[in-house]
């Protein structure tokens, strides 16, 4: 009797079923592999071609003026600012990424008493977190400038959010929680304020002048005036370009005010620089950003800070 073995077409059919159980177990594998590799990563890589990073470390600068549309005035719930009121003769010093800590510009923060705000990327943050304390104890403020930084337009709703309020949380811990955020590259829309104002941001700042090797130029190509915001970044020499900057700023009788006071109505604590600093020999600066140069000699802080009750509010 043929009873205990299998017909030959039920044979065939489990061969067929094995095959595809087989094919089934092995596609979900490799799946299940690349959809948690890419979740694991999805924090680490910005979605631009490892944009940020290396581009920070290639010495070239994340954000320009290229970049602006002033004409996006709003993110959703966050306002945007390019500028500020011209209501003080005052202007206001931003620095982004922080790839390249430079001990002279906190020297140089420290001898005529600048108010800096940094916009910082947390990755660069935890590489030098003895560096970014001393900043903000020379009177710095550190501001959100995502974890990785992404343009962030081109992340998902969970992504964006992660990159925004990843940075505030670390922040809050070294204390300088941040209300300020500065989208890398520019790059915004209404999802990212949304999430940015979630979060607890209250202003994207972005800006209206830059100093790029050496060169300083204005959205209007009008000069420097009263209210801008001046973007620089963390790269190498940057001590010279503040210098040179700041020599601007004199020879424009303008002061340097505080930003974040300026955003929170708060009165102004403002430096005036009565004379030019001595600009330093480009040769004095290392690729680490560490500067040899010697600091300018006490004589030379012809410095004075003033505090002006007549704080003024943003449009
Ligand atoms: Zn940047």
């Amino acid at each position: 009797m043929m009873y205990g073995k299998p017909s030959p077409r039920k044979s065939d059919f489990g061969k067929i079923l094995g095959f595809f159980i087989l094919v089934l177990v092995i596609s979900t594998t490799v799946f299940l592999k690349i959809y948690f590799y890419n979740a694991s990563n999805s924090l680490n890589k910005p979605n631009k071609p490892l944009s940020s990073a290396n581009a920070a470390l290639n010495n070239n600068r994340s954000e320009s003026l290229d970049q602006l549309n002033p004409t996006k005035t709003s993110a959703g719930p966050i306002k945007v600012v390019y500028e500020l009121p011209e209501k003080q003769p005052v202007v206001y010093i931003t620095i982004d990424d922080g790839w390249y800590p430079n001990e002279e510009v906190i020297k140089l923060m420290q001898q005529y008493h600048l108010p800096i705000t940094t916009f910082l990327i947390e990755q660069a943050a935890q590489k030098h977190p003895d560096f970014w304390n001393e900043f903000l104890k020379s009177g710095g403020h550190i501001e959100d400038h995502t974890f990785s930084h992404p343009y962030l337009t081109h992340l998902s709703v969970t992504d964006q959010k992660n990159q925004i309020s990843q940075p505030i949380d670390y922040l809050r811990q070294i204390g300088s929680p941040p209300d300020e955020l500065r989208p890398p590259y520019g790059d915004f829309n209404s999802e990212v304020g949304q999430e940015a104002h979630d979060s607890g941001i209250k202003y994207i700042v972005m800006w209206d002048a830059e100093m790029e090797n050496s060169k300083f130029t204005t959205r209007n190509a009008l000069g420097l005036k009263a209210g801008d915001i001046i973007l620089l970044h963390w790269v190498p020499g940057l001590d010279k370009e503040l210098i040179e900057l700041l020599n601007i700023i004199q020879n424009q009788n303008l002061g340097i005010a505080d930003l974040t006071q300026a955003l929170n109505g708060e009165p102004l604590t403002i430096c005036w620089l009565k004379k030019p600093i001595p600009v330093p020999k480009p040769k004095a600066t290392t690729s680490t950003g560490t500067s040899k140069i010697k600091t300018t000699k006490t004589s030379n802080t012809q410095e004075t800070s003033t505090t002006t009750t007549g704080a003024f509010t943003i449009p």
